[in-house]
């Protein structure tokens, strides 16, 4: 029998988990099967970079890594530096007795935002408005390659949420409040993560390379749908409106592969998503077949409210019985892991649950092939806002941009502007504010305000550069009476908006513009022919100044790429962009959607001027991408004349 013990003894160090070329599934039963508990629980914690070090990488085998919200500080702020960082943590990871690899994972939500000088896109109520989906794409691959240039293989994107009411803080992340559009959308999962090869089993998440990320569609499930737009509430609303409104876009998403899946703050009919078995382990991993992650938002298992008290363990216990494979967690990681640990244990917790998290969460690590490349190079670091990245984001917002009003009658559009006059005026708050402009979630959790924070070009600046050399461009932000008289202005651009918010802090309900942009309004407009451009993250109180506003256009939070406004204003571009949620006229009217039986907006979903149409509105449109409806309409008419034509339909 000896030969036989020499070929047994060579099968168990055969690390088969290690060998690339054996299949995933493989790999994962393989590594899976050599775990300890203390090891299958530390894959399942995600914690925040401040708590992080090599040290405790090692000694709780912890599986992942976040940067919440921010970035690092200024002086470390080099695409260098945070592969240094990121690399650091990961040798802590790769020291353990199995050598695996964190996933370090961060909000990449409109391009690489916690970065200084990243190349900084639309948010995504503007890119709902563009109706691209293949620009979407282009869009994910370009931020795919600079997160991947810091280091970093995850991000916590697309968000996909159906925001049904403007009053939502979070209502910018959101495409749309219709739920095509918002599928249409996830092709940016196809730019993050690659095309999804046809033969791919459904469900099974798909990555394809090392310039590519594991991206995750969050946050599952209604979290557009609360009360009043409360942010972390509850979506009051039965199942069929849950699956018909809220849900398509995961069953998109999953198709194309999306490899994690982020759950939300948010109730249904009153229970926490988070301790929603039967929607996260019974619909999303049974029904859909997501064969990828499930990660909880940010201490999203401390907020499930325990029946009676407060009450941690009960809560980890309903979290990961929920089906949560990673827990966000993000600073008592000790005690989780005990508490997991207990619950394990006493067998609250099967052991096969536990199986189910850690192998899906080394799928994703094999399937990113983090165990042949765990240490990120530096030879992606000039990736980091490159100008094409850059011409990419410009596109970008000369196609978000919504024309809805274009002189005060059809004989008189004011738009395109001539680029040479003697003088004009540029007044309003978000005239030259990058902050403004980049909105939430950029450089800082809550977003910036002024110009200093990171590189980009603001709206005055694309004017000044835009137009002639012999027109003078004089900007006050809120001009006067006495300015304005002494002045002779041919119009004047008004840049007003929201300022920067992030999450519950964006909650609103009376959706007014930041002062001083009233009196900036009824100061210039009705003395100087003037265009407004409104900078925000949904639609807000305009119908007052409707009369007094010369020309009206929506740019949504546009980046740093402002000269894809002067663009489009000056006629070098026509205007595309369709409005991707109902303009309402007053607040009380709220929530009011496409389809809705007490429909009466300012400007119904879908509208948009282009700019030599002065007042007629392109046709509102209830599915996602514009372009092809005309297309669709003329296959449909010439199949039913050929029918007529061979006797088939009898009119
Ligand atoms: C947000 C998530 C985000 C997470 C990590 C949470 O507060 O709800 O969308 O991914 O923080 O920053």
């Amino acid at each position: 029998l000896w030969w036989i013990s020499i070929v047994t003894m060579g099968k168990e160090d055969d690390m088969v988990y290690q060998d690339p070329n054996q299949p995933v599934a493989v790999r994962v039963k393989d590594l899976l099967s050599r775990m300890t508990l203390d090891e299958k629980i530390g894959q399942m914690v995600q914690i925040d970079r401040s708590v992080a070090s090599p040290d405790v990488m090692k000694n709780y085998f912890i599986g992942s890594i976040l940067s919440g919200g921010g970035s690092v500080p200024r002086e470390q702020a080099s695409a260098a530096d945070w592969v240094n960082m990121v690399n650091e943590f990961q040798n802590g990871s790769l020291s353990t007795r199995l050598g695996i690899p964190m996933i370090y994972g961060i909000d990449a939500v409109h391009g690489h935002n916690n970065v200084y000088n990243a190349t900084i896109f639309p948010h995504n109520v503007g890119l709902g408005a563009t109706r691209d989906p293949e620009l979407l794409r282009r869009i994910g691959e370009a931020t795919a390659l600079e997160v991947r240039a810091t280091g970093i293989p995850y991000t916590f994107a697309p968000c996909i949420a159906v925001c049904r009411d403007p009053r939502w803080g979070r209502c910018y992340e959101s495409y749309s409040e219709d739920p095509k559009l918002v599928q249409n959308m996830t092709d940016i999962i196809i730019g993050l993560q690659g095309e999804i090869p046809k033969e791919s089993r459904k469900g099974v998440p798909y990555i394809a390379g090392k310039n590519k990320v594991a991206a995750c569609a969050k946050h599952f499930v209604g979290d557009g749908g609360t009360t009043r737009g409360r942010n972390e509430n509850n979506t009051i609303i039965d199942r069929h409106g849950l699956l018909g409104i809220h849900m398509p876009a995961y069953y998109d998403s999953i198709i194309k592969g999306v490899a994690t899946v982020m759950v939300s703050y948010s109730s249904w009919n009153g229970e926490k998503m988070h301790a929603n078995r039967e929607m996260v382990t019974g619909f999303l991993k049974g029904t859909l077949k997501f064969k990828g992650f499930v990660i909880s938002d940010w201490q999203g298992i401390d907020r499930i409210n325990p029946p009676l008290q407060p009450n941690y363990t009960y809560s980890v216990q309903a979290g990961v019985l929920a089906g949560i494979d990673m827990v966000m967690i993000p600073f008592n990681y000790t005690e989780f892991i005990s508490d997991l640990k207990y619950l394990v244990k006493h067998k609250v917790i099967p052991m096969n649950r536990i199986d189910d998290a850690v192998s899906r969460i080394l799928l994703v690590k094999f399937t990113l092939r983090l165990f042949e490349n765990p240490l990120a190079d530096l030879s992606l670091v000039n990736e980091v806002g490159k100008q094409e990245h850059r011409d990419i984001a410009r596109e970008a917002v000369r196609k978000s941009l919504v024309l809805l009003k274009n002189g005060k009658s059809e004989n008189d559009p004011l738009l395109p502007l001539p680029k040479k006059v003697a003088k004009l005026l540029v007044a309003g708050s978000h005239a030259d504010n990058l902050g403004y402009q980049c909105g939430g979630w950029t450089i800082a959790w809550q977003g910036f305000s002024g110009n200093n924070e990171t590189s980009g070009t603001t709206i005055l600046g694309a004017i000044k550069s835009t137009v002639d050399k012999d027109t003078d461009v004089v900007y006050v932000e809120d001009p006067d009476d006495e300015f304005l008289g002494s002045n002779n202005f041919n119009y004047a651009i008004v840049v007003v908006g929201e300022p920067p918010y992030t999450e519950t802090a964006g909650d609103s309900d009376t959706l007014t513009m930041a002062d001083p942009g009233p009196t900036v309004i009824s100061n210039v407009c009705g003395k100087i022919k003037c265009i407004v451009i409104i900078i925000s993250g949904r639609p807000i109180v305009i119908e007052p100044y409707m009369s007094s506003i010369d020309a009206l256009v929506a740019a949504w939070l546009p980046g740093t790429e402002g000269q894809g406004i002067t663009d489009v204003l000056f006629g070098d571009y026509q205007f595309t962009g369709n409005l991707p949620r109902t303009w309402f006229k007053t607040v009380d009217q709220l929530p009011m959607n496409i389809g809705d039986s007490h429909y009466d907006p300012l400007f119904p979903f879908g509208f948009g001027l282009t700019a030599n149409s002065a007042v007629a509105a392109r046709s509102a449109m209830s599915d996602g991408v514009a372009t092809t409806r005309p297309y669709i309409s003329m296959i449909v008419i010439f199949v039913v004349m050929l029918m007529i034509y061979q006797g088939k339909l009898l009119i």
